[in-house]
Order: C-alpha cells, then structure tokens, then sequence
C-alpha cells in the first residue's frame, strides 16, 4: 500500500481510533440522578424477568412503563433506575441488563468528538479508565443500540 493510501486510510479512521479504556466501578451514577429512559424491548424484558425469577407480565406491571410506542423502565422518584438496589448501589439485574445499559460509555452521543467522551468520562468515573477496548469493540457497542 502506498503512503498515499495509508494518509486516506487513517483520514477516515474515527478518533479514538486506537481505542478507548474503560472499567465500570459500579458507582451507580449513571443508573441514577436526572429523570430520563431505560429503553427496553420483550427480549429485553423478558431476559430481565428471568433473572429475577418472575412471570414477564408481573415484571411489566412492576418495572415497565409505556412511553408511546416503546417502553422504559421505572424509576424511582429521585431518578434511580428501579433496578439500582437503593442500598448496594448495584444493578439488581446486572447479567440481563438492558443493551442501552450494556453498550455504555460508547453510545454515539459520547464519541462524536473527544470533548463528548472527556464530557462521560467526568461523569461516569470508570470511562477512560481500565481495560482498552479496540476500535471493533467501540463500534459494535456504537452500532448495537443507537442513543
Ligand atoms: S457511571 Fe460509569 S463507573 Fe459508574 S456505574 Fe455507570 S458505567 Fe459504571
Ligand atoms: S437496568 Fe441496571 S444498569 Fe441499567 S440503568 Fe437500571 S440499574 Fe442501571
């Protein structure tokens, strides 16, 4: 490949290119504070009702609400997710958690530019921290649910 061609290959190449580090501390903080969604779909919820060992119907009506077509789950008057264990601060439903949940810190919002990931990594303490993940990783995560 010519060195013309590599400078028109790393042209398109994303900025985090080389990877991004990232290693949840299970602080909770991004499963609580300001009021807003946790999407979920059956599968999603149905994988959640597993978990916890009850009928899909029963998590529903306890844990989901309708937002127009879709779904979010609940949460509780201060904001926390109503799968965050008040007390632990932990995900009550951590193996069947949600794709939105799982694909956290690279949703499209936190990789348009550096600035948006410094912005996450202010807020979410294990972003730019621990394990790297390569540019594959980073965009399956990015593609699997866009947010
Ligand atoms: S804010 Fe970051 S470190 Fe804390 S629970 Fe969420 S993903 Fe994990
Ligand atoms: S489902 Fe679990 S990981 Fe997702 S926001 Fe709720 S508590 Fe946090």
């Amino acid at each position: 490949m010519s060195r013309k061609d590599k400078s028109k290959k790393n042209d398109k190449m994303p900025w985090y290119g080389d990877g991004l580090r990232f290693e949840c501390t299970q602080c909770g903080a991004c499963c609580s504070g300001e009021p807003g969604h946790v999407w979920v779909d059956d599968t999603e919820i149905e994988a959640m009702a597993l978990e916890m060992g009850l009928e899909v119907a029963a998590f529903e009506r306890k844990f989901v609400r309708d937002v127009g077509e879709a779904k979010s789950l609940i949460e509780y008057p201060d904001g926390d997710c109503i799968m965050l264990d008040p007390r632990t601060r932990k995900c009550t439903v951590y193996a069947s958690r949600p794709i939105q949940c799982r694909t956290w810190p690279f949703w499209d919002s936190n990789l348009k530019k550096k600035k948006h990931w410094k912005e996450t990594c202010e807020v979410c303490p294990g972003a730019g921290t621990g394990r790297l993940y390569s540019l594959e990783e980073i965009e399956a995560a990015r593609q699997e649910k866009s947010v």
